[in-house]
């Protein structure tokens, strides 16, 4: 089993619904696995934060609601991490393929092969600042919606 298929465990986890057998097998995983045991704490305090709300507005949709929103926005920031770096390899790539083949063409200047190449690694660059920039508020928005 890798980390991923525990993350479901961690849910039940969470909620005190594992069987015996499922609750010593993700311990175990624990006690080996710094990532889920980080994240296990994380979920904790957001789980901490949510039972304070559910005291309040003790509706299941509500708490069903909240854990569909975290699964929501885990998957986007991973989809934009993927959809990033292959952009970059892309960009990357792509660039000195058409480098590769202006470099061997000798009625290209060298200025224009100067400009491409600048263009490429800004365009590079700018994917990287859009990452961080999504991953940034991606955390920021994890907590936000939680202080209702
Ligand atoms: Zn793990």
């Amino acid at each position: 089993m890798t980390c991923h298929d525990y993350k479901d465990l961690m849910m039940g986890y969470l909620d005190d619904e594992l069987s015996a057998e499922q609750r010593g097998r993700f311990e175990e995983h624990l006690a080996g696995c710094g990532e889920c045991a980080k994240e296990l704490e994380e979920f904790k305090r957001l789980k901490a934060i949510t039972d304070e709300v559910t005291l309040v507005e003790p509706e299941d949709r509500l708490w069903h609601d909240y854990w569909d929103n975290i699964y929501n926005r885990i998957e986007r920031g991973l989809g934009w991490i993927v959809f990033s770096v292959a952009g970059i390899l892309l960009i990357i790539y792509g660039g000195f393929k058409l480098i590769e083949e202006l470099i061997k063409d000798p009625t290209v200047g060298f200025l224009l092969k100067a400009a491409l190449l600048a263009l490429i690694v800004g365009l590079a660059i700018m994917f990287v600042s859009v990452l961080r920039e999504r991953v940034y508020f991606w955390r920021k928005d994890r907590y936000r919606d939680v202080r209702r």
